[in-house]
């Protein structure tokens, strides 16, 4: 296929453009001269030299690109043909008309342009020049077979010059090296150099024994076939793009799900044949919904881009790393083994490379994962069911913070059980089966029973009393999360307002999820609430966490403001567990922190926490917040929490939560002790 390689028009570095005028004038002012006294040995046919002006001309303007700096064109071709047939001198004029008409079209840079004129009239003047030179020294005339094959010599020799020229230029510009950029433009194209040499020594064949009316029809023939060439390349492009576009993921670079599905169905395929047994890895990213809920979306996908790369570069070129979407990346690992340790050992290495600090703008983030493994044929013989056992593994891995864990089939059970159990929430709570659990909350030092919190449980027919841990975040992902707040607000306020009636000013502590808070049919329900059962709003906290705040803090702040205008009472709970900063909470209608038990239990051991707990209880002081210690387990620890000035406490010391009845007793057996009990 014929071709050329011409100056190409994107940008370079401003510093970079400012090409040495003075060597281009010098260069082109030297073509001119020697086309000047040479032209009297040339052929000035006109009607020749119109024709292959023409198809030199139209060819250059119909050339193809090729995505890389390099053109498609006959225009090369048409060029050696004039030197041929007609000598340099012609040859260079269609040189440089050629690259003056293209310029209207492609409206290169004017150093690219000076370049392309040097180029364009040298190497048709050199190419002629050799040409004549050759068929002199050699005594050949049109009728040798040797006049074809000097045409061939003469295509090469200009050739070479065109590249040094064009090539040598650009890698000037790049500084880079030209044996770099000889092996990047010559290598792929050399095949069609040659053949467009073949192409010319035809040409000049024809034009020899046919004439002007042959060389019309071989130009014809010629700009038809470079178009219908183009046409193929550009539609070939097209549908690799499209390709590409479907398989790839467009954030992260990486592959998509459909092409990861596609390769384990091939490798299945293969090691059906061969009977090598192969691991599949679910990884799904630690809190970072968390990242994205705080500090925004942009950041989450930064970070999904940097991580992409590096996902990419710790599994090898021989395995495959897909994003199936959201933080949930897939992975084949480019061992193919179903040896638990060899897997392990890469499951390993990708998390080490996960959890390399992102730096994104200011902030320094570190992120874990997890990871689930499942092994062909072992866990499964399909795309599918692989994908569905290693995520079942993945979540096996997260809930127990392992980092990454093997398939194995009593977690499927387990999934299947929560699956079932879920189907069967509804029903439960309609049946009455979740129920409340009180935890004591008393105030320091006086011990004085402040209130309760309502922590829910669900009673299962058959399973026993399951914890909140165990249901509350499928509860959440399946929707189903304002159907139990709801379900709890109404006990927890009808139990508040009974414990009044018999004279406990008690009040009682509720926890919310993320969702409710952006649920704005919230503030109504609570108020009808509120009223139905005659409890005073004063009498009722929420709680929320900082991370429920900032996964959308307008809607939170919102419902937040709407409730504490009826005089509900806010908790920050978990405080200290999130990302935000007392700062940010100060401009919220909050009245109290519940600083967390990770750093109150331990306070008494650790000098760091003790330190952190002592800190806040003074900022939030300072906010005029009251702040309750969550996790208080011994005596010491309530006792220090007193000389703090904290100002309530909870905890297994206190009471460990319990069933209504219950903490009526312990009321009954507590509360008209509390003074006597009050700790310094
Ligand atoms: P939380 O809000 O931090 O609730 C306190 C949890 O700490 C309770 O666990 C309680 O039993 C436990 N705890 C209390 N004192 C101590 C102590 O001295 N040491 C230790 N190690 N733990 C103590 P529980 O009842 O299992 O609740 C767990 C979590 O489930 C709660 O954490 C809360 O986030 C969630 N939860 C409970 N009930 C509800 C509810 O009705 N709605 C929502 N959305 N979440 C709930
Ligand atoms: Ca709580
Ligand atoms: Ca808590």
């Amino acid at each position: 296929m014929p071709s050329d390689l011409t100056s190409d028009v994107p940008g370079r570095p401003e510093g970079q453009r400012r090409a040495p005028i003075a060597i281009h004038l010098l260069a082109f002012a030297g073509a001119v001269t020697v086309a000047v006294l040479t032209a009297r040995f040339a052929r000035w046919d006109v009607a020749s030299l119109v024709m292959i002006a023409t198809l030199t001309v139209v060819s250059d303007l119909t050339s193809v690109e090729t995505g890389s700096k390099l053109k498609v064109s006959g225009s090369f071709l048409g060029l050696l043909l004039a030197a041929v047939l007609l000598g340099g001198a012609p040859a260079a004029l269609i040189g440089v008309t050629t690259i003056l008409v293209g310029w209207f079209r492609w409206r290169e840079d004017g150093h690219y342009l000076r370049n392309n004129l040097v180029a364009f009239a040298w190497f048709p003047l050199i190419g002629g020049l050799f040409f004549y030179a050759a068929t002199n020294v050699a005594h050949v005339t049109s009728s040798d077979l040797n006049y074809y094959l000097l045409v061939f010599a003469a295509f090469l020799v200009s050739l070479t010059l065109n590249f040094v020229m064009v090539v040598g230029y650009q890698c000037w510009l790049d500084r880079s090296s030209v044996a770099c950029k000889a092996l990047e433009v010559c290598v792929p194209f050399l095949p069609s150099e040659l053949f467009s040499a073949l192409l010319t020594m035809v040409a000049v064949y024809v034009a020899v024994q046919v004439g002007v009316t042959g060389l019309a029809l071989f130009a014809l023939v010629l700009v038809i076939f470079q178009y219908l060439v183009g046409e193929l390349l550009i539609s070939k492009h097209r549908s690799e793009t499209l390709q590409r576009m479907a398989t790839t993921d467009e954030l992260t670079g990486l592959a998509n799900r459909e092409r990861f599905r596609a390769r384990i169905e091939q490798e299945i395929k293969e090691c059906t044949k061969d009977g090598c047994p192969f691991g599949v890895m679910l990884m799904d990213l630690d809190h970072f919904k968390e990242i994205n809920d705080t500090l925004g979306h942009d950041y989450g996908d930064v970070l999904l881009r940097e991580l992409g790369p590096r996902v990419a570069a710790a599994v090898g070129p021989g395995g495959l790393v897909a994003r199936l979407g959201g933080d949930e990346f897939a992975v084949l690992p480019e061992a193919h083994t179903d040896d638990p340790r060899v897997l392990e050992d890469v499951a390993a290495d990708l998390l080490a490379s996960v959890q390399k600090p992102f730096v994104v703008e200011e902030f320094s983030l570190e992120i874990s994962a997890s990871i689930g493994i499942a092994r062909f044929p072992v866990d499964g013989r399909d795309a599918h069911t692989l994908l569905r056992r290693a995520d079942i593994a993945m979540y096996s891995a997260k809930e127990r913070e392992s980092g990454y864990g093997l398939f194995s089939a009593d977690q499927d059970q387990h999934s299947m059980q929560r699956l079932s159990a879920l189907s069967d929430f509804r029903r439960a709570i309609e049946a009455g089966e979740l129920i409340l659990h009180y935890q004591p909350i008393v105030d320091l030092p006086d011990l004085h029973v402040h209130g309760a919190e309502a922590l829910v449980r669900w009673q299962h027919p058959d399973q026993g009393l399951i914890p909140p841990a165990e249901f509350i975040q499928v509860v959440e992902q399946s929707g189903m999360i304002a159907l139990l707040t709801r379900s709890v607000l109404d006990s927890a306020i009808r139990q508040c307002a009974q414990w009044r009636l018999t004279g406990e000013q008690l009040s009682v502590s509720v926890n919310l999820s993320v969702r409710n808070l952006l649920d704005s049919a919230l503030p109504q329900d609570i108020e009808e609430l509120l009223a139905r059962y005659l409890l005073p709003p004063q009498a009722l906290k929420l709680e929320i966490t900082e991370s429920m705040i900032m996964s959308d803090p307008d809607r939170a702040l919102a419902t937040i403001t709407q409730l504490s205008q009826l005089g509900v009472r806010f908790s920050v709970d978990d405080f200290g567990t999130g990302y935000s900063s007392l700062a940010y909470l100060r401009g919220l209608p909050l009245d109290e922190l519940k600083i967390d038990r990770s750093f109150v239990s331990p306070m008494l051991t650790d000098s760091s926490d003790l330190i952190i707990v002592r800190s806040t209880i003074n900022l939030a002081h300072d906010l005029g917040l009251t702040i309750v210690g969550e996790g208080v387990e011994d005596g010491p620890t309530l006792a220090w929490l007193a000389q703090l000035g904290c100002d309530r406490a909870q905890g297994y010391h206190l009471a460990r939560p319990m069933p209504a009845a219950r903490f009526e007793e312990w009321i009954d057996a507590n509360g008209d002790q509390s003074s006597s009990r009050a700790v310094a």
